[in-house]
């Protein structure tokens, strides 16, 4: 990498945002941070504003602000709240920012920070998922380049390199197929919040490691792989590995499959999106295949986890149908973390409300998605006190 590029991180205090912060801590003058936000974690978010001296630290929950001034004061970092700041810092418009919010919430702001025509780093798929088409379109009339850091996604991204979209045969991606890969059906209604995000191969945040037991976090990947590698939907399927070694795979018309492997650490692809085209140091042990030892793959069961078939027929109705079905997760999930629902009610729901939405007209605007995206959640609310 070359020069000192300046950085936004939406999400700082995440599982992502800690990632990206501990590379750019490596590299103190390959970066200079603009934009730290959080949602609610005021101390924590100060804390990493003065480390990193940020211009702005923002808070999207307002009640935080005085909190955060508190915390901030005498250390020449600018502190706001709320969500018209949060769209304002992602406005700064910084060489590169990290978009590491977790929902919908993130949609606003990673739209704004598009609008300046810089590069984002994807993580927050959801905000892809709702705004499929007004993002990408966004993106298209922005000149913003979008990398993807979701694992498989910047793995794909790296194999379609120096290649022609016209020649891929199929994009494959790899699932690890979460905790409970190995359960029989019946045992799933009843596992808990605590064993749905104890990941086998992961440390990530709760609502993703939920979804990765669900497999709801391969379905919306397959949706964001739709929009970001538009290959037509005939063209993605997903296998399971359970090593998480083979993020995902690209094979050509001429039968070349091309991989990229790496230890599970999302450090790896957010080193790939915060250096490209370069390359960048991380403190990643080098992968050791003969420890490994074997890689495995297998077919989906789609009977057991239903989510991926969700996503490939609300991909296929297209329109609205993608921000229903990730509205619905959303709502289904946080309400199985708090011990609301059962772990199998959380696909349920969600078929249940995109079975009951007969109008997936198109949103045309990011005002659109949103209100989409409102509908939906009220929808599900409704759905889970009619069925519980
Ligand atoms: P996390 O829960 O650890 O962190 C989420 C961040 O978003 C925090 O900084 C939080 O304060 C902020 N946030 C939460 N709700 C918000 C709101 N309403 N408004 C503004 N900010 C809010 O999540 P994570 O695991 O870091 O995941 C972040 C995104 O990256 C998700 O979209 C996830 O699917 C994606 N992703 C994560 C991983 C991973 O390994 N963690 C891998 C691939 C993709
Ligand atoms: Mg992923």
């Amino acid at each position: 990498m070359t020069g000192q590029r300046t950085i936004s991180v939406l999400g700082a205090t995440g599982s992502i945002g800690a990632s990206t912060l501990d590379l750019v801590r490596r590299n103190p003058d390959a970066f200079r941070v603009v934009a730290l936000t959080a949602n609610a974690q005021a101390a924590e978010l100060a804390a990493l504003a003065r480390e990193f001296r940020a211009e702005v630290a923002v808070v999207a929950d307002e009640a935080r602000l005085p909190e955060l001034r508190e915390h901030l004061a005498g250390s020449g970092v600018e502190a706001a709240g709320g969500p018209t700041a949060l769209v304002e810092a992602a406005a700064r418009g910084a060489d590169i920012t990290v978009a590491a919010i977790v929902g919908c919430a993130g949609l606003a702001p990673t739209m704004a920070a598009i609008e300046q025509g810089k590069v984002i780093a994807l993580a927050n798929k959801e905000a892809l998922v709702s705004a499929g088409e007004v993002m990408t379109a966004a993106v298209a009339r922005t000149g913003a380049t979008l990398l993807p850091v979701d694992s498989e996604h910047n793995a794909i991204f790296q194999c379609l390199q120096g290649n022609d979209a016209a020649n891929v045969r199929w994009i494959t991606l790899t699932a690890s197929g979460g905790p409970f890969r190995d359960w029989p059906a019946e045992r799933l209604a009843l596992a808990t919040p605590a064993e749905a995000v104890k990941h086998p191969n992961w440390s990530m945040g709760a609502k993703i490691s939920v979804d990765s037991a669900t497999m709801m976090n391969k379905g919306l990947e397959f949706i964001e792989a739709f929009h970001l590698f538009p290959v037509g939907v005939e063209r993605l399927r997903i296998i399971v590995h359970p090593q998480s070694i083979v993020h995902s795979m690209v094979e050509y018309r001429d039968g070349s499959t091309l991989a990229q492997l790496g230890p599970s650490d999302m450090r790896v692809p957010i080193a790939s999106a915060l250096a490209w085209p370069a390359r960048m140091d991380t403190p990643c042990a080098p992968l050791d295949l003969a420890a490994i030892g074997e890689l495995t793959f297998r077919a989906p069961d789609e009977t057991r986890f239903p989510a991926t078939r969700l996503a490939r027929e609300a991909v296929t109705a297209g329109g609205s149908a993608p921000a229903v079905l990730n509205a619905a997760n959303e709502i289904a999930v946080a309400a199985f973390l708090a011990g609301q629902i059962a772990f199998t009610d959380i696909a349920e729901n969600a078929a249940r409300v995109l079975d009951s939405m007969n109008d997936f007209s198109a949103p045309g605007s990011l005002d659109d998605v949103i209100l989409v995206d409102r509908a939906a959640r009220a929808r599900t609310r409704e759905t889970m006190e009619l069925a519980h």
